[in-house]
């Protein structure tokens, strides 16, 4: 499929006088795993919210389909489904509750919710692995586990595109393995898009495509065995690794572990 989920045109944002991104050109595939990486600060949180619409660019545009930052809340909220850095469980609501709240764009007002809608939930929560705790307190879980409460909330969106920041980083790498099988089968299954913040390059490896930012600008995209070079480490996150051909890369930096 080489349909184009997101056009990103000449993109320039500022936080009042001080920029934040420089000229971001490229273009997101649908039904691509796209893993937006790059040093703290480099503006990746702040890009995730352009490209979904909740912030608007100074210069430049951002296409899906219509400019994204014209398009109406509802019509954001039935296409795309965010995951921020800073999801709030301030709420005494259920895992059951909360993850019902992901049917809200897709409900009109008074409606009840139908057989077919509570499918769907119980669904989005086996994906996220979070069944038995449906009738839990999301204000007495574990961090790891309401991160997927989250996840299942935004797969009940049913969006075209999945925005995530950080959302599967406090997870333990067998569960952050399982999520990712999981949203893998779930884009085979409805063409879904995924744009998703992570500092795991583990399981960056495992996107199609990787999007780096250094400073506010693009410092590299495309798919990890192109774009994961020494130089690119090097340049990017200013540390060495050393590159096995056919097997990987890992990250050396002259640190020596003795085990
Ligand atoms: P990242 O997600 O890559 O860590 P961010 O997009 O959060 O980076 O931030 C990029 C830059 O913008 C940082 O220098 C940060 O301090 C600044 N920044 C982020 N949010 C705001 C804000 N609301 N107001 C002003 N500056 C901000
Ligand atoms: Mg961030």
């Amino acid at each position: 499929m080489n349909e184009t989920a997101l056009e990103i045109k000449n993109i320039h944002f500022s936080y009042g006088s001080s920029p934040v991104l420089f000229d971001i050109n490229c273009a997101i595939r649908k039904n691509r795993f796209v893993s937006l990486i790059g040093p703290n600060g480099s503006g990746k949180s702040t890009l995730l919210w352009l490209l979904c619409g909740i912030r608007k660019p100074q210069n430049g545009r951002i296409l899906h389909n219509v400019d994204v930052s014209k398009m109406d809340i509802l019509e954001r909220a039935k296409r795309f489904a965010v995951i921020t850095q800073k999801e709030s469980n301030q709420f005494p609501f259920t895992c059951l509750e909360t993850v019902m709240l992901g049917l809200h764009p897709h409900r009109s007002r008074f409606s009840s919710v139908t057989a077919s809608q509570m499918e769907q939930v119980w669904n989005a929560m086996k994906i996220a692995g979070i069944q038995q705790f449906a009738n839990r307190n999301i204000m007495h879980i574990s961090g790891g586990e309401f991160q997927r409460v989250i996840i299942a909330r935004a797969i009940v969106q049913q969006p075209e595109i999945l925005f995530m920041d950080e959302a599967i980083s406090s997870l333990d790498i067998s569960e952050k393995i399982r999520i990712h099988k999981q949203l893998r089968s779930l884009m085979a299954e409805t063409g879904m898009t995924v744009v998703s913040i992570s500092h795991d390059i583990d399981t960056v490896s495992l996107s199609d495509d990787v999007m780096a930012l250094k400073k506010g600008a693009l410092a590299a995209f495309g798919p990890p065995d192109t774009v994961f070079t020494e130089s690119f480490f090097e340049n990017v996150f200013n540390v060495k690794a050393e590159i096995l051909p056919g097997k990987g890369f890992f990250i050396r930096d002259n640190i020596e572990y003795v085990i």
